[in-house]
């Protein structure tokens, strides 16, 4: 049976996980939380840092196939374990130049990708030099995510919110619509598209709050965001399932803000949603098979359960009760602990009617909570 690893326990790890039932594999986890939500899945939990040269290396060397579900994992011992023989999906060299934001945007520019403009900055006092390229966005170059390591500068005055270590300090684009699409890229090179995704994102925790497919755009847009992102995957010569997140400004054009080489939080509708899961999918390029058919079997909505503000502490999921129909599926990521803004599951609401999509998103959103059993600060009673 062919073994595969994968690099982080998290609940992206977990999908994959219930995914691979459908297949032949021999599955195995890299994690140092050891009741992390891939812990209970996998044939085989092996606790240690997935940043560390040496048990990246130990845990990959007797697999045939090693794969992510973060960005952050000690690339050069998947460049060694690449060297000797084992697939690594997708190649470190991708996974390198898109884990800092800094050689990413310099890809692009390289490759003609339409992006927003940068510039590369090292400190926050350099940010000075650029007073006239405001507003802008700054972003650290390692580390960031879920909104984590963005800042939105529009005046002189937000300097001093940027960072004090290599970053990319990027054009503010007039954002009408976020989408996102899938590319999946087989071991021989075959390309498969997702349909487009419309995210609409949580300004405060700048983190997904929903997502809507297909996403409300025309045609012409379509094929426009499709061609980019094709083009965008195609130009990386490498396996794997990759999320281009794209921005659609307010003269329609259309822009790529960042890609994911993995699995992604705009793709988890596809489980119910669509004929192929992602997780399906990147099954189907680690072991080779053919890739699925990505059509829309039903157009959704997906809400993401984050941790309510005001509650840390033992998760507890209240409002499920009310919702009736068969056509909404929670998915829980089975973590002990809540904390404000903490993603601790999903949920996907299928047969939506376009017009209605927010009026729902935002009725899951409101009744449908992620709480503690103590709210924080609450004295405790002895
Ligand atoms: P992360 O990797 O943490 O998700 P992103 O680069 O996707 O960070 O940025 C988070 C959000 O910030 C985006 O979804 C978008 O809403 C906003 N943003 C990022 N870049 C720009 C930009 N150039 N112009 C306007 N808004 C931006």
């Amino acid at each position: 049976m062919t073994k595969v690893g994968i690099l982080g326990g998290g609940q992206l790890g977990r999908m994959l996980l219930q995914a691979a039932t459908k297949f032949k594999v021999e599955t195995h986890i890299l994690e140092n939380q050891e009741n992390c939500p891939a812990r209970t899945l996998c044939n085989h939990f092996t606790l240690g840092d997935i940043n560390d040269f040496d048990t990246v290396y130990r845990f990959g060397k007797n697999l045939d196939c090693i794969t992510i579900e973060i960005e952050q994992v000690c690339v050069e011992a998947l460049e060694k374990l690449e060297e000797e023989g084992i697939a690594v999906i997708p190649k470190p060299a991708v996974l390198k130049m898109i884990k800092n934001k800094i050689t990413q945007k310099e890809f692009y520019k390289e490759h003609t990708i339409p992006s927003p403009i940068f510039h590369v900055t090292d400190s926050k006092e350099e940010l000075t030099k650029y007073i006239d390229f405001l507003p802008a966005v700054h972003k650290v170059g390692v580390g960031g995510y879920d909104g984590k390591g963005v800042e939105l500068l529009y005046n002189k005055e937000d300097l001093s919110k940027g960072f004090d270590r290599p970053a990319v300090l990027e054009k503010m684009t007039p954002i009408k619509q976020e989408i996102a699409i899938q590319v999946a890229v087989d071991q021989t090179n075959n390309i498969v598209v997702f349909p487009p995704v419309e995210m609409v994102f949580d300004p405060t925790l700048n983190l997904l709050d929903f997502q809507i497919c297909p996403a409300r755009i025309s045609p012409a847009l379509q094929k426009e965001a499709n061609q980019i992102a094709t083009n965008l995957v195609r130009s990386f010569q490498s396996p794997g399932l990759f999320a281009v997140e794209l921005f659609i400004d307010k003269s329609d054009k259309v822009w790529v803000n960042e890609t994911a080489p993995r699995v992604h939080n705009s793709g988890h509708h596809s489980i119910e949603a669509l004929a192929t899961s992602q997780f399906e999918m990147l099954w189907q390029i680690l072991l080779n098979e053919k890739l699925g058919p990505t059509d829309v079997q039903q157009p959704s909505i997906m809400v993401n359960i984050i941790g309510a503000p005001g509650y840390t502490g033992v998760a507890k999921l209240e409002g499920t009760d009310s919702i009736t129909t068969k056509e909404t599926f929670i998915h829980w990521y089975g973590k002990e602990i809540t904390k404000p803004g903490r993603k601790m599951g999903h949920i996907t609401c299928l047969g939506i009617i376009p017009e209605k999509a927010m009026e729902t998103a935002h009725y899951l959103k409101n009744t449908i909570r992620c709480i503690s059993e103590a709210k924080e600060n609450t004295p405790k009673i002895v």
